[in-house]
């Protein structure tokens, strides 16, 4: 048994069960055992690679995005370029290389802030950005209130959601608890408390028993930040994860270890564990804020738009012969039809009246690809 599920224990025998949102987080950030807080889980080493990872493409274009994004605004002075749960620093390091070739004027517009709370990751940071003035915090609040670009890849996957579960006696929430005659973790279902029973959207209402329906309170306060930020003082965001374009049923959390899925109630602390954005009710969160959506259009064809493969074809002439099986590769990786191309989503923010962003001119909002 890990330490972190001998704390989990005790916290249940002597406070009761817990909710799924509420394992997820001691699971994912307990300031000792928690997975983000003792490890760099990325890459080929580690649990699982994510597209920065893949191909410094990937940020390179993200990078030219965000100039773009920037001129289109009317170039503002000053501008705080944020990124949320920032990994290795990779994209951000992609970014702000190809924006220092691009527009030397937008680099000097920029103040660069990171939200992170892993001090392993930090570490890593603050080493592959070492020739950038950067500011972490730990909560997006933290952040000033200015003009900002405010990006987050494969951020809001990682943060606790709540699951709930449709009994012949209506919704329940879904908690751990320690079964006593396994001796193991396992998943009960418990009534809802009052403030819980207007989670539940009307696209959800015809949930058979056994349905699961998941809802992330603290995506949504997230959400809420960025969508306040973008109306109040401008400029946008760029939102990309797995997930789902519309609110449906279905249990989505996982857990994956060394690049596998795992049981999310064993080897606690050391596994990943996620569960899919839900899209609509992100962009729901923000319009109700008075912001204007974008998307979420599928990762695919955001790169595909933006040039992905001329970009590819530019970088393979001019790279060594070694590298160009892998540049050609991980652009594949990255649009793949059957895989991250589409399985991944990329929804933008920008105030009311703000210009459709690069890359969402073809899709009207809120159509899927
Ligand atoms: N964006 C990176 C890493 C994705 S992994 C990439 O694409 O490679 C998730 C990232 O979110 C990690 O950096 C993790 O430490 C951070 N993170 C997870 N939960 C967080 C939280 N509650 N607050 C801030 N950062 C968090």
């Amino acid at each position: 048994m890990t330490p972190l599920e001998s704390r989990l224990r005790h916290i249940i025998k002597t406070a009761g069960s817990i909710s799924v949102a509420k394992f997820m987080q001691i699971a994912l950030s307990d300031p000792e055992y928690g997975y983000y807080q003792t490890r760099d889980p990325l890459g080929v080493q580690g649990d699982f690679v994510t597209s920065p990872e893949i191909s410094q493409i990937f940020g390179e274009i993200i990078g030219l995005w965000c100039v773009v994004t920037w001129q289109n605004a009317g170039r503002p002075r000053n501008i705080i370029l944020l990124e949320l749960g920032p990994g290795r620093g990779t994209l951000m390091a992609d970014i702000l290389n190809t924006a220092k070739k691009v527009s030397p004027e937008f680099t000097n517009a920029l103040k660069v802030h990171l939200i992170e709370t892993s001090p392993v990751l930090k570490q890593q940071q603050r080493a592959i950005l070492k020739e950038y003035e950067i500011t972490w915090q730990n909560d997006i609040e933290q952040i000033p209130s200015e003009p900002a670009l405010i990006i987050a890849n494969e951020f809001f996957d990682a943060l606790p959601t709540e699951q709930y579960v449709m009994t012949k006696d209506g919704w329940y929430q879904r908690h751990i608890t320690v079964d006593q005659k396994h001796d193991n973790l396992s998943f009960i279902n418990v009534p809802l408390k009052k403030q819980e029973s207007s989670v539940f959207p009307n696209q959800i209402s015809n949930a058979k028993i056994g349905s699961i329906f998941e809802r992330n309170a603290i995506s949504e306060r997230i959400m809420r930040s960025i969508a306040e930020r973008i109306r109040d003082n401008g400029l946008a965001s760029l939102i990309i994860d797995y997930g789902h374009t519309q609110t449906q049923l279905g249990e989505t959390l996982q857990a994956v270890k060394s690049h596998k899925y795992h049981n999310p109630l064993t080897d606690i602390g050391e596994v990943d564990l996620t569960s899919h954005v839900d899209f609509e009710a992100l962009a729901a969160t923000s319009k109700s804020l008075g912001t204007k959506v974008h998307g979420p259009i599928t990762q695919r064809d955001f790169f595909t738009s933006l040039g992905i493969e001329q970009r590819t074809r530019t970088l393979a002439a001019k790279a060594e012969g070694g590298q160009v099986p892998l540049l050609l590769e991980g652009s594949k990786r990255l649009i793949a039809k059957n895989g991250m191309g589409t399985l991944f989503k990329v929804m933008a923010i920008t105030p009311k009246r703000g210009e459709t962003p690069a890359g969402f001119e073809l899709k009207p909002p809120g159509n899927e690809a």
